[in-house]
């Protein structure tokens, strides 16, 4: 990560009253310093070597230290309550913007905080250990939505879209999703109708994350529905634009201040300078976002398990029954144990994934295999973490049923666990 966002982010940290003492004081701060030799075989049957090195740099030990401070001063006083409310977290998500979150992977001068894939996963993992909601929130702006524009927009769009949503001035959502067309990107219907310097859409887009509260959103439309997915093209339409309206905003069991909402065009004028690269692409626009973003739902899962995990840990040595600390009983630590391991393992493989995509290799396998396991890992340690929890664990009070609650959504959206497993079997059939 460039000095420049370092800089940034230690502006931000100060102008919110973080003494450096106390970051650098933090109890806790992960290390990985395997060096993994690896020698793959590409499908060409060419071989190449790979030394996996997860040791964290000085910057991202800062930077992690930085999100760690900003999730407990700012997000853990409030995450309860947003949860409860199913409230959009205003207040923290301009703070996060002057912390430099929304730039990370963006470079400088379109407003960006530079950094990468492994940076991203350090973010999501420490606001995820916290308030799953906030994580998703800035991810949909920046990644799913963010990232296709700044990869395929032009200059014009670059300035005018990427820029704000780099700075965090401006909320970005990715559209795809439709009553007919879930996993199945290609059956969608809106349509994108050529008028005069401009396309007409019509259409209405389901479950799409901070659509009611997005200043820009990223819209796929088909131009011609005989030609499938060779029709579906990108459009960016700003909030207000006349025939665009947001409908319904659902109630949900998780991630509740992510408000997620249905997006209405009615003969919603774009103009051709708004169309996202050429007519057609827009299906590979979308799963080039989908791909991209996946090690970020990875590194989510991981720390909603490693929070949970932490307050069982906490919970199980407190906890006294039969005139000792539950901690005591092999019982507890088994399932300790075992939370520790599935967490552990889904790490590995999101770092493994983030690791391959800022090294430019291939990582379409990897990056499902991370999502896949660090989902079902998610579930299954939020669950024991209830367990060691007890009846208490059923109670809002305690905040650990918010985390198995958050953690049902890592299997289901931005590809559900069987596309992640349907494409991870291709790839290996193909070799890869
Ligand atoms: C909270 C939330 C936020 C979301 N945010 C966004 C967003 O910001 N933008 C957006 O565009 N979308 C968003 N989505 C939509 C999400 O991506 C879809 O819900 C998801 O892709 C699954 O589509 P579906 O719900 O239609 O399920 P379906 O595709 O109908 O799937 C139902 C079941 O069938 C299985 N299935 C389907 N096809 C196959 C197959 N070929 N082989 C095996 N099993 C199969 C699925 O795995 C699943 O178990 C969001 C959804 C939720 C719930």
């Amino acid at each position: 990560m460039p000095s420049v966002v370092l800089k940034q982010f230690t502006a931000g940290m100060l102008s919110q009253g973080t003494e450096r003492g106390q970051r650098l004081a933090h109890p806790r701060v992960r290390r990985y310093n395997a060096v993994a030799r690896i020698i793959k075989t590409l499908s060409s049957g060419e071989f190449f070597e790979i030394d996996m090195d997860f040791e964290f740099s000085e910057d991202q030990k800062m930077l992690q230290m930085m999100v760690r401070d900003f999730a407990a001063k700012e997000l853990e006083p409030v995450a309860a309550q947003i949860d409860a409310e199913a409230r959009f977290p205003a207040e923290n998500i301009k703070k996060a913007a002057a912390l430099g979150l929304f730039g990370i992977g963006f470079p400088e001068e379109y407003g960006g905080s530079g950094g990468g894939a492994m940076e991203k996963v350090i973010v999501n993992e420490e606001l995820s250990r916290v308030c799953a909601s906030t994580s998703i929130i800035i991810n949909g702006s920046m990644g799913l939505a963010g990232y296709p524009l700044y990869k395929y927009g032009n200059e014009e769009q670059r300035r005018r879209f990427v820029v704000p949503i780099a700075k965090g001035e401006k909320l970005a959502c990715f559209a795809l999703t439709e009553s007919g067309a879930g996993s199945d990107i290609a059956a969608l219907e809106t349509t994108a109708t050529q008028h005069k310097n401009g396309y007409i859409l019509n259409g209405t887009k389901i479950f799409i994350s901070e659509g009611s509260e997005a200043e820009i959103i990223l819209v796929f439309a088909t131009i011609d529905k005989s030609l499938r997915h060779r029709g579906i093209t990108g459009f960016i339409v700003e909030r207000g634009t006349p025939g665009f309206s947001v409908g319904r905003i659902e109630n949900k069991m998780g991630i509740r201040a992510s408000p997620t909402a249905e997006l209405i065009f009615e003969d919603c004028f774009v103009p051709a300078k708004n169309r996202l690269g050429n007519e057609g692409q827009g299906f590979r626009i979308a799963l080039d976002a989908i791909d991209a973003c996946r090690t970020d739902v990875a590194a989510i899962a991981v720390g909603i398990a490693q929070g949970a995990f932490d307050k069982a840990l906490a919970y199980a040595q407190e906890r006294k029954q039969f005139g000792q600390p539950i901690a005591n009983f092999q019982a507890i630590q088994w399932m300790l144990a075992d939370m520790a391991t599935q967490i552990e393992a889904a790490r590995l493989l999101t770092y493994r994934a983030a690791y391959h995509q800022d090294k430019g290799l291939p990582f379409l396998k990897e990056s499902c295999m991370a999502k896949l396991f660090a989902a079902e890992a998610a579930m299954f340690v939020t669950s024991k973490a209830i367990q060691i929890h007890g009846g208490y664990g059923y109670m809002k009070e305690y905040h650990i049923e918010r985390y198995f609650r958050d953690a049902r959504i890592l299997g289901i959206f931005e590809g559900t666990d069987e596309m992640q497993r349907l494409t991870i079997a291709r790839q290996l059939l193909r070799g890869s």
